[in-house]
């Protein structure tokens, strides 16, 4: 089986564990959802209850699980491939190089790191080498089985947080939520419905794919297209009415 098709089934299980749960009435973030915009209550609730999971391998080799940093009510979520060496160390997503590259890209648009919900589709450090977590450059892309087992995860933290726009950052996150599999430079720029399995159903949540920060820092000729990418986030934000 090649690698997209066996993505695509692995990311196609989880959903329809998702939507089993949804049938089956297990509410609790589904209400939160429906009731009001998301609080911070929920997602502190959520991040409780998964602190010590160990759901896939990657939980046995972090040194901190990554949860998510921002508003718990922001219109706009970035979501990245996982955490590096430096999130790892401190528990907050995209604090290395990367992530202030991407603090940048938030503020060409006049926002703050605060007003924007951080999050990544893995949740721990995938190493090329778990036995050596001291070492930077050890950073590798979460295998397909890691992401199918957390991606409950982040689909849980949309339904609380219930953001206008989705932005993925690279090609697994942009894979994860849209279960396309052309590359990042083809789906970059454009607008995709995403429906999520909690939250309010039947509205779907535009995602928007753009370059990784950490692309960009290799090819810096890119970050033209991800400034044009972050103007239309910009325009599409006045223009899509709040879920
Ligand atoms: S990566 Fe996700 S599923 Fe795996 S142990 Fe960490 S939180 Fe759990």
């Amino acid at each position: 089986m090649n690698r997209n098709k066996e993505f695509a089934e692995l990311l196609s299980i989880t959903r329809k564990f998702l939507e089993q749960e949804r049938d089956m009435g297990i509410k609790e973030f589904m209400q939160q959802g429906d009731e009001k915009r998301a609080e911070s209550g929920a997602l502190d609730d959520l991040a409780m209850k998964i602190k010590d999971c160990q759901n896939c391998k990657l939980g046995r080799t972090r040194t901190n699980l990554v949860f998510g940093a921002g508003n718990p009510k922001a219109e706009l979520m970035f979501v990245g491939e996982g955490p590096g060496f430096d999130e790892d160390l401190s528990g907050i997503p995209f604090v290395g190089k990367a992530g202030q590259l991407l603090t940048k890209i938030i503020e060409s648009i006049e926002l703050t790191r605060e007003e924007v919900y951080i999050s990544n589709i893995v949740k721990c450090h995938p190493m090329r080498d778990p036995t050596h977590p001291e070492m930077r450059g050890n950073d590798r892309p979460p295998t397909q089985d890691e992401v199918a087992q957390c991606l409950p995860i982040l689909f849980k933290q949309i339904g609380i947080i219930e953001p206008k726009i989705i932005c993925t950052l690279g090609s697994p996150a942009t894979r994860a939520l849209l279960n396309l599999s052309e590359g990042i430079g083809k789906l970059r720029g454009k607008f995709y419905d995403f429906y999520p399995p909690y939250g309010k159903f039947g509205e779907p949540i535009k995602v928007i794919p753009t370059y990784h920060p950490a692309y960009l820092l290799r090819d810096p000729t890119r970050k033209r297209e991800v400034w044009e990418d972050m103007k239309k986030i910009k325009k599409a934000m006045t223009s899509i009415s709040p879920h």
